[in-house]
């Protein structure tokens, strides 16, 4: 008897089994579609057996093998299998979340782009006055497909516009045009391929490369702390140069998708003969699957892409790269829960390839492991071609401040003004203002549906919900006491612009946000009109403050940090640090020094202090220090288990059950009690959470894995829970 255990995308911990006599080992890591229940789904082999716990009779057939695309190798599986375990999460729904859209269907749609479109004989020979007259598109595609004999389907876009699909569909069932397969693109990677250009490294660039390099073919995970602007990207390049000589493939995981376009360009400059697949979740389905082969094929020589590009097929990695590592977006924070930081780790061991993870401000987890000598540091000290940024603090204590800005910032935008250079007025809060107040009574405008406030925004005049998207229109008197003197409380960015537009009339003001650039090609746009200076001041959120070379911005703002300061999160001042460093990053790039003002009341604090230095390394070990003393990660390890339901005494209710049940489990984890969640409403939902800590990873690990089982066993129809193994939110 031959078996196929096939994981299947369903929410129960289980794999399934079905009889397959045509299969063969090979065909692990296989699609199959298999019935389940009673429709048929998709599958991928996990292992093929001799046995089943299953009657033999009760068994179903593997209806049919997918062979369409090479199957996942061991590799592949050893890793979506590690992620599966370790952050508990069903392995079927992990592997298929993993695949591209389109491979989770059994009918792979004829992907258009891989198609040519020729006129048939009777094409050539019609009469185009039977068309009807409207018929503009299917005139204009016949024309120049008999000019051109076979066009791709880029081409026909391009000849026809939006309207092309449609046209060239009719042109197919009048039988006057056939579509065909077109050859493949290559499928070899060039065996020597090209390297272009680039400036001369530095000697710290030249180190570390080397040192990168030396490691190639075994594990070897590098921690690479550069000061921003120090030029981390030359050191990914040239240690990919590397690889791509060896003839292997990189993969290099970036937190933003904002980010890649400049780094793919600049990617495609350096190594012009080289294919770069990107992976994102910004990607058309077609594309998502095409560049997901180019990397399973082995034909893309660098892999590029965000989170989800560290369980992309790379059969020849030899090297990992995770830029900005600290950035939160590396975890995923919902289905499977997984850091693509840690598993770009797992993955570089299990691969016996080095891994870098670069950065100006390490996560603390990182920097605890590079410290002590688990990692390697590599160290970029100099800013290349400019100097470090001045910082300084403004003390806002007891200051009138307008709108937000006090003098001295206002003074040097002024100054800025006066000298053609670009100022950048950061604050991390969108839209007009953070909420409605009423003067009379207090009442603040609040989500019904969320524990928080509703934002008022301008551009619609409408009361926004950052948390669940609910809007509500700006209420002409107090809904309370029908006082019609509401005031909007605090600045968002919209204010902030408003604002500079008053003081200074003359200057050329862009907002960039999250709302101002919702559209996906906006963000080039902005760019170049930020680099061909036609923005004399930018107002914006983090979306600016990552990784973006401005070399006229001279000066920094920051406004209202300090809400970061004293929050409950013990994360929060590891992320004020890095998010303040980032945004320092972008002052001076050119040749002018550049200068940060830090509006704070509380400009001596050791914060502020070590980032007027730039000295993150006395942040850091301060900042460990305080995480050993409190217990907290990296010292100890942690996992969440949320609930939500739709009274929160659901929620605690069944925390308090899984918190008695995990008692009686082990005695080597500490089980905290239920608690509401930071934010108890969120969309309607009432959620609560149940922290779980133990001094060793291994057992923890050990404990959820018997209290998961546990969990799952005795389904709750009251609550939703997850598991979230080490949070980085709370
Ligand atoms: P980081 O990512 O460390 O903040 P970047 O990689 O963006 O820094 O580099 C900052 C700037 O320095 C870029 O404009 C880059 O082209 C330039 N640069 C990097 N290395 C060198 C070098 N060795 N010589 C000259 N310019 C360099
Ligand atoms: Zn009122
Ligand atoms: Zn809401």
């Amino acid at each position: 008897m031959k078996i196929a255990r096939v994981a299947i995308d369903v929410p129960v911990p289980k794999l399934f089994d079905y009889h397959a006599e045509g299969l063969g080992p090979g065909d692990i890591g296989q699609r199959v579609l298999v019935p389940l229940g009673n429709r048929n789904v998709v599958g991928i082999v996990v292992a093929v057996d001799i046995d089943s716990a299953v009657a033999p009779e009760r068994l179903k057939r593997v209806r049919r093998v997918l062979r369409e695309v090479p199957a996942l190798s061991p590799c592949d599986l050893d890793l979506l299998r590690f992620a599966a375990a370790y952050y508990h999460h069903p392995l079927g729904a992990a592997v298929m979340a993993a695949l591209p859209g389109a491979l989770r269907r059994a009918r792979l749609s004829r992907d258009r782009a891989a198609l040519g479109y020729l006129v048939t004989p009777e094409g050539e020979r019609a009469n185009l006055d039977t068309l009807p007259r409207r018929a503009t598109v299917q005139r204009r595609l016949l024309a120049a497909l008999k000019h051109q004999r076979e066009l791709s389907w880029d081409a026909l876009r391009s000849a026809a516009g939006p309207k092309a699909g449609v046209a060239v569909k009719q042109l197919i069932m009048r039988g006057w045009v056939r579509s065909e397969q077109r050859a493949d693109a290559p499928a070899q990677a060039p065996r020597s391929p090209t390297v272009a250009g680039g400036p001369a490294l530095t000697p710290e660039q030249i180190q570390a490369t080397g040192t990168i390099a030396a490691s190639f073919g075994r594990f070897g995970a590098f921690v690479l702390l550069g000061v921003t602007g120090s030029g981390k990207t030359e050191v990914y390049l040239h240690a990919i140069a590397a690889v791509l000589r060896a003839g292997g493939q990189a993969l290099l995981l970036v937190p933003e998708i904002v980010l890649t376009p400049q780094l793919e360009a600049l990617i495609h400059s350096r190594f012009p003969d080289t294919v770069v697949a990107t992976l994102h979740s910004r990607l058309s389905e077609a594309e998502r699957l095409q560049h997901w082969r180019a990397a399973q094929d082995a034909r893309a020589g660098v892999v590029l892409g965000t989170r989800l590009a560290v369980f992309a097929p790379i059969p020849k990695l030899a090297l990992i790269i995770v830029d900005e590592e600290h950035d939160l977006s590396f975890k995923q924070m919902d289905a499977l829960r997984y850091s693509a930081r840690d598993l770009a780790v797992v993955r570089a061991k299990q691969m016996h390839v080095p891994v870098v993870l670069g950065s100006a401000t390490p996560a603390l987890e990182t920097y605890h492991n590079a410290v002590s000598s688990r990692y390697r540091l590599l160290h970029l000290t100099k800013r290349v071609g400019a100097v470090m940024p001045q910082i300084e603090c403004i003390n806002t204590h007891g200051e009138h401040l307008v709108d937000g800005l006090s003098q001295p910032l206002l003074q040097a935008i002024a100054a800025r003004l006066g000298g053609h250079e670009q100022s950048l007025v950061f604050i991390n809060r969108r839209g007009y203002a953070p909420v409605l107040m009423c003067r009379a009574c207090g009442w603040l405008s609040a989500c019904h549906r969320c524990t928080a406030q509703l934002v008022l925004h301008v551009a619609d005049h409408r009361l926004h919900c950052h948390h669940c998207g609910a809007q509500a229109s700006v209420p002409v008197a107090c809904p309370d006491c029908g006082n019609q003197d509401l005031a909007p409380l605090g600045q968002g960015t919209q204010r902030v612009e408003v604002a500079l537009a008053r003081q200074f009339p003359a200057a050329r003001i862009m907002r960039v946000d999250r709302d101002s650039t919702r559209r996906k090609d906006m963000w080039p746009t902005v760019r170049q009109r930020i680099q061909a200076r036609e923005i004399d001041i930018l107002v914006g959120t983090q979306i600016l403050a990552k990784g973006h070379d401005f070399p006229h911005l001279s000066l920094v703002g920051v406004l209202n940090a300090d809400s970061l300061l004293y929050s409950t999160d013990f994360r929060a001042p590891e992320r004020l640090y890095a998010l303040l460093t980032q945004v320092a990053g972008r002052a001076g790039r050119g040749d002018k020094r550049g200068e940060v003002m830090i509006q704070t009341e509380f400009p001596r604090h050791p914060l502020y202090e070590a980032l007027r230095r730039q000295d993150y390394a006395s942040f850091a070990a301060a900042a460990l220090t305080e995480r050993r003393q409190a217990g907290f990660p990296p010292f100890v390890h942690q996992a969440l288990l949320r609930a939500e339901a739709a009274r929160l005494e659901t929620s605690l209710a069944f925390l308090d059950d899984a918190a008695r049940a995990g008692r009686a489990l082990s005695q080597h984890v500490v089980i905290y009690d239920p608690v509401p969640a930071g934010m108890v409403r969120r969309a309607g939902r009432e959620r609560a959470q149940l922290l779980v800590q133990a001094a060793s990873r291994s057992r923890l690990r050990e404990f959820l894995g018997k209290w998961y089982e546990r969990l799952s066993a005795a389904p709750s129809t009251r609550a939703r829970w997850s598991l979230d193994v080490d949070p980085v939110e709370f």
